[in-house]
């Protein structure tokens, strides 16, 4: 059971930034106005991730690493948002089957906050021979989860990280994508034991201004908005998109799907092949679309980490958020 879990985590959980992805987006989730990231070796050694959201109850601690069975399914309104988010239920489960997990948290209703340790989807003693029952310890609200060694039991994918910079540049674009994203929320993110930041944004930060703390001035200045909805098929769609003036050597994309970071071959083809009836041969664009739409029309489990996604009217949707593009860089003078 055990080895199928973890073979099961290795496919969910590739790289440091996939864990990192399912951890910001819980963080979020739970109404988070700060997100802070820690991390060492490249997210390897550690990833930590602390936040000022819900908290969780000290009652389901116990089976907060447990596949499937979360606190997410006791309340209809939960059950509502499993729709809008995928739900699966199973990223911190995964964590526990390849890394050392321990998860300090405190609700608005505690009085004070409870850490605990876990092992393969499972409470354990923080000290050999301890208990495994969550411990009481000093904390604000919020959520403090500290992911250490992944893949310490996976030595073969262990060994493939040879570039750990590699691993933290992912995880920074990560985090500041989610930055641009999540409006209100302030973020944060830098190496273990420095004090210069690789992310750092304020909670009151609009989003053109997270793009230029982000991205830099250079895409900040030649962006253009759009803004469209459709009824009949059930979605709306806006973002920011450089004009014809400005063009860079390799598409950049930021595309969220009812707040969840995803890939889209489709809708990044189309908008590339918009873009080169504006841009020079080999320009390409810097584009931030975000995408509503009605949950049930969302096919987030083509691949479960959630890389590409397909949803119902797809060929159609593309076609008008495309439109759109193409009208916005036609009225631009360039
Ligand atoms: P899912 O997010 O799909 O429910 P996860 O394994 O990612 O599954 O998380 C399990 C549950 O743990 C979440 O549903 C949520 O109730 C709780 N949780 C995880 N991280 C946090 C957090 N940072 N703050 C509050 N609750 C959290
Ligand atoms: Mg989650």
């Amino acid at each position: 059971q055990t080895v199928v879990n973890k073979i099961a985590a290795g496919e969910i959980i590739v790289a440091p930034v996939h864990a990192l992805k399912e951890l910001l987006e819980n963080a979020v989730d739970a109404g988070s106005t700060s997100i802070e990231v820690v991390v060492k070796d490249g997210g390897l050694k550690m990833l930590q991730i602390t936040d000022n959201g819900s908290g969780i109850n000290k009652d389901d601690m116990g089976i907060l690493c447990e596949r499937f069975t979360t606190s997410k399914l006791k309340t209809f309104e939960d059950l509502a948002s499993i729709g809008t988010y995928g739900f699966r239920g199973e990223a911190l489960a995964s964590i526990s089957h390849i890394a050392h997990l321990s998860v300090t948290t405190r609700t608005k209703e505690s009085d004070c906050a409870w850490r605990a340790v876990y092992s393969d989807g499972k409470l354990i003693p923080p000290k050999p021979g301890g208990s495994a029952e969550p411990k009481a310890v000093a904390g604000r609200q919020g959520t403090q989860i500290t992911v250490e060694d992944l893949f310490y039991n996976v030595p073969s994918r262990r060994r493939a990280f040879r570039n750990t910079n590699e691993e933290y540049s992912k995880v920074l674009d990560m985090v500041g994508k989610y930055a641009i994203h999540c409006d209100g929320v302030a973020f944060s993110c830098k190496k273990h034991g420095e004090s210069s930041m690789g992310v750092a944004i304020q909670s009151a930060a609009k989003t053109i201004d997270r793009v230029r703390q982000i991205y830099g001035n250079a895409v900040a200045n030649e962006l253009i908005p759009f803004d469209i909805e459709d009824q009949k098929l059930g979605f709306k769609a806006n973002g920011l998109i450089t004009n014809a003036n400005y063009s860079i050597k390799k598409t950049t994309m930021l595309l969220f799907i009812n707040h969840r970071c995803v890939e889209s071959t489709a809708i990044r083809k189309s908008l590339e092949s918009v873009y080169s009836a504006f841009l020079p041969k080999g320009g390409h664009p810097y584009i931030y679309v975000t995408i509503e739409i009605e949950p049930h029309r969302v096919d987030v489990n083509v691949h479960p980490t959630k890389r590409e996604v397909n949803f119902l009217h797809e060929d159609e949707i593309i076609e008008k958020i495309s439109d759109a593009v193409q009208e916005k860089l036609a009225a631009v003078d360039t």
